[in-house]
């Protein structure tokens, strides 16, 4: 870099982070909007622009006077993402893409297309902190938490891309990179963003939330308005495996985690779903299954079972299909409700942090995308 005399840096090299547009709640749209001269009403459009008419672009939106589109070209940041690289299913049903954030954090984001739905997989943090061994996230380390327009952003992505088709995202689930509890207030945001009636307008019940199990996390969640699903990933039914496989438990052991399901599920009124990542001879025997029963027993509660989805370089192997169907068949034994949840995407490293891994070891991804 060029220095000037006295060692500054020359004015056009500092680069000065612009203000995120989706970063901007309502109330401070139209403070700024009315800062800049403009009339009351133009601050709706461009809400309406953004979360309604899905416009990629300031220029998309044709009711804005050109003055107002070329300043706000010139001094907000419209959409916080830049792809990377785009992978495609080869059935063609899911679709992932790695996107670069303004300082080059790396995040990734997954679209599932079902018989009538369109679901994005999100991310709330550019890495994890919390290291779970299965997880390719978690073994890629933390970079930092993702604001609430970086959230969004991956959500009006997809739904422009369904758009074209005439469709709309269905379901959003934050299942992918990072622990949404440990980044809550930019999270909330977000979910209430995407909530809202005068804008994007998906419904909160349609939304689900996925934590590892923070504590305080769940109990604040029990006291939201908006009806979010959520999901606790357990992977082990006792304490000494569970420190194993999700290191937060030793923080936050078994016994606390259901203490807050208990107390979600008295506040809402809300069953709480359970994921259970099945690995092959790790935690899948039918001894795990009866444990499992047992904690789960009384508490309204549904399990996914997930064969594991496997990691380069991890010793962690998904278990086999006769393996998933006896220890479903034990807990339904028990009269705990119970689904093996379809893999999507193992050809394009469809778990969540793989493909930012698999690009900072410089290999080529499996299936380029067309697009
Ligand atoms: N941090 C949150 C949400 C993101 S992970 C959480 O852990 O819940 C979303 C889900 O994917 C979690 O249930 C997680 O345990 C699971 N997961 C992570 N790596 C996986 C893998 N390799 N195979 C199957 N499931 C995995
Ligand atoms: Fe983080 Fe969830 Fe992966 Fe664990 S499973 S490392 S909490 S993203």
């Amino acid at each position: 870099m060029n220095m000037l005399p006295g060692g500054c840096i020359p004015p056009q090299e500092v680069s000065v982070p612009r203000l995120s547009i989706l970063d901007l709640s309502k109330e401070q749209l139209q403070h700024l909007l009315r800062e800049w001269g403009e009339p009351a009403y133009r601050a709706r459009q461009v809400w309406h622009g953004l979360y309604c008419q899905l416009a990629g672009t300031p220029e998309a939106l044709s009711n804005l006077p050109k003055a107002l589109c070329t300043r706000l070209s010139q001094e907000i940041l419209w959409d916080p993402l830049t792809p990377l690289t785009t992978l495609r299913s080869r059935d063609g049903q899911t679709y992932k893409l790695l996107f670069a954030l303004p300082d080059g954090a790396q995040v990734e984001a997954v679209l599932m297309h079902y018989a009538r739905r369109h679901t994005v997989c999100l991310s709330t943090q550019a890495g994890c902190a919390i290291g779970c061994p299965f997880c390719a996230t978690g073994q890629g380390g933390f970079q930092r938490n993702l604001s609430a327009g970086e959230i969004v952003a991956q959500v009006l992505y997809f739904a422009r891309q369904v758009a074209a088709q005439g469709e709309r995202i269905t379901n959003v689930v934050l299942m992918g990179m990072g622990e949404p509890l440990a980044n809550y207030e930019a999270t909330w945001t977000a979910i209430r963003r995407l909530n809202d009636p005068e804008g994007f307008n998906l419904g909160a019940r349609a939304m689900t939330l996925s934590t590892v199990g923070l504590v305080p996390g769940i109990r604040r969640m029990a006291h939201e308005s908006e009806q979010v699903n959520l999901a606790v990933s357990l992977h082990a039914a006792n304490d000494a495996l569970r420190d194993q496989l999700v290191p937060i438990n030793r923080r936050f052991p078994l016994a606390q985690v259901l203490e807050a399901c208990r107390y979600y599920v008295a506040q809402t009124h809300r069953r709480v779903s359970f994921e259970y990542a099945l690995m092959a001879d790790v935690n899948d025997r039918d001894e795990d299954a009866h444990q499992l029963a047992e904690l789960l027993g009384g508490l309204l509660a549904h399990v996914n079972l997930i064969p594991l989805n496997p990691t380069p370089g991890s010793l962690f192997r998904p278990s086999p299909r006769a393996r998933v169907q006896a220890f479903q068949r034990i807990l339904q034994q028990h009269h705990i409700s119970c689904t093996v949840r379809l893999r999507r995407g193992l050809d394009i490293q469809a778990g969540c942090g793989q493909l930012r891994l698999h690009q900072r070891e410089g290999k080529k991804p499996l299936l380029s995308g067309n697009d």
